[in-house]
């Protein structure tokens, strides 16, 4: 299959080999495990249970709410402890609401939904269904709920289902082992996707720095002809999905558009392995496969972790840290949030926790801008970081927003590559952040704007009727007395 080439890009030290070849091993229960009622973009789930309640493993205990939101289901059995505020696994370290589980032990199942005698067979809808009620959302980091996105053939004309497993970001190496053990099992998951999205054509794209996972893909794979394994080049960031359909179809995702514009769906190699295990044995999103990574751990692993694990419980499995880390990273050092502290749950997003060391951070002062231009070169959007940064430094953000920071998707190759050491991507992050305030703000005030105008327009029609009402009623009274002064006038008329 020919591969098309994408626009910038970096090759940052990938470091991958420090837990590349670690098979994945079961994180054995801790003592109380913490299920934030957002682990997902949109809505956070409603609790429906409460302290002291005892529940089973996959028992719901937050259901969904609204248009875009997840259910959160009980990783084991055991006592609900608590539903509180904990701090959340945000650089912000502010609190959220949360499930506190304390596991009794039995790790014992409640009922769970029948699987399907045939996935093939079953509605779109169905599918979907179930993929929403077991609580799954995009894996590779995006917490997108996946059932929305499995409606995209609904909207738009798909050909082809991508399966995500280019895996770009340093140190991860969680989709590669769920690739090299798994495959059948993500390879099925994705057969029943491509069923519910009705697209023909299956492709897996994986970055060529995993042979293995390519081998064990390409083995699982080899009794579908309407799917294709294929190898991408290792380029920071493949794994983006719009970079990654550009590589496989040659088409660029025009800004604020999606891929399924050009009939495109991807979806990540740990999704479809949670939708095979929904679909087939009726099991909710319960744990997930995280790295744990870096200088400052003692023995980086892969792990199948309980979500609402605290990170603290999954470094103490790793043997604990060697060394005060310079920063924890939840995700990949690229595109990761740094965390505020040990003491925050693992959730559904959480691809790995990385305890970097000062060499491995490499923070440096920050020089002025000599005007290279790397970072225009290397911008894998085709956007001028450079100019952006100057408009943002002098508060214009509508300057930086005609430059289309919008577009910009953090991915980070323009501070990796600039020799001034300039922390351009958070320049970014704070303009997106104002301007989406401000969107909100406009909105809101239109919002306010449109009621009260409807208010107006309420009030204006009640006093006319009013009006109307009391002059006929005037009328009416002014008949009367005519009537009551001459009554022969009735008879008369
Ligand atoms: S962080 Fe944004 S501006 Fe910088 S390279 Fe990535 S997409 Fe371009
Ligand atoms: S890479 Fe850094 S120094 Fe070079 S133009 Fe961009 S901001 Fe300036």
């Amino acid at each position: 299959m020919k591969i098309f080439p994408v626009r910038g890009g970096i090759h940052p030290d990938y470091r991958k080999e420090l837990t590349s070849e670690k098979a994945i091993v079961p994180m054995p229960l801790p003592r109380k495990l913490y299920l934030p009622l957002q682990q997902h973009i949109g809505a956070p789930a409603e609790p429906v249970v409460k302290s002291g309640d005892m529940v089973k493993k996959g028992q719901l205990l937050a259901r969904a709410q609204g248009a875009v939101s997840a259910s959160t289901h009980a990783p084991t059995s055991g006592r609900i402890a608590d539903v509180a505020m904990v701090t959340a696994p945000h650089p912000s370290g502010l609190p959220q609401l949360t499930i506190m589980l304390e596991p009794d032990g039995k790790d014992e199942w409640a009922e769970l939904p029948q699987p399907l005698a045939d996935p093939f067979a079953a509605s779109s809808q169905e599918i979907r269904e179930r993929v929403a009620a077991a609580g799954i959302v995009g894996l590779g980091g995006a917490t997108f709920p996946s059932a929305i996105k499995l409606n995209l053939g609904s909207q738009n004309k798909l050909e082809t289902l991508l399966i995500n497993g280019a895996e770009c970001e340093p140190y991860l190496t969680c989709d590669d082992r769920v690739m090299r053990e798994y495959a059948a099992e993500v390879i099925d998951g994705a057969r029943i996707m491509a069923h519910a999205l009705g697209t023909a054509k299956i492709v897996v794209g994986i970055e060529e720095n995993k042979p293995q996972a390519m081998a064990a893909m390409s083995q699982a794979a080899s009794a579908f002809p309407n799917i294709s394994v294929v190898g991408v080049p290792v380029q920071y960031p493949m794994g983006s999905e719009r970079h990654l359909t550009q590589a496989i179809t040659g088409l660029e995702t025009p800004a604020k558009k999606l891929t399924a514009e050009l009939g495109v769906v991807v979806h990540n190699v740990g999704t479809a392995r949670a939708v095979h295990h929904a679909i087939r044995f009726g099991r909710p999103l319960l744990s997930r496969v995280v790295t744990v990574s870096g200088g400052a751990v003692t023995e980086g692993k892969n792990i199948d972790v309980p979500l609402g694990t605290m990170v603290s419980d999954l470094v103490a499995f790793c043997g604990g840290l060697k060394e005060p880390p310079r920063r924890i990273v939840n995700g990949g050092p690229m595109m990761g949030q740094p965390l505020p502290s040990l003491e925050v749950p693992v959730v559904k997003g959480t691809s790995g926790i990385l305890a970097l060391t000062a060499d491995e951070v490499n923070e440096r002062d920050t020089q002025p801008c000599i005007r290279c231009g790397s970072c225009v070169t290397i911008c894998p959007c085709g956007l001028v970081p450079v100019e952006m940064a100057a408009f943002i430094r002098k508060d214009n953000l509508d300057g930086a927003a005609k430059l289309g920071v919008m577009d910009c998707f953090s991915c980070g190759s323009c501070s990796y590559v600039c020799p001034s050491h300039i922390p351009l991507v958070h320049f970014f992050n704070y303009a997106k952040g104002r301007l989406n305030e401000a969107e909100r703000d406009k909105r809101k005030l239109e919002r306010i704007k449109t009621l009260a105008e409807t208010r107006t327009t309420r009030l204006e029609q009640q006093a006319q009727a009013k009006k109307a009402a009391a002059a006929a009623a005037a009328a009416a009274r002014k008949a009367a007395a005519a009537a009551s002064e001459n009554p022969d006038n009735k008879a008369s008329v």
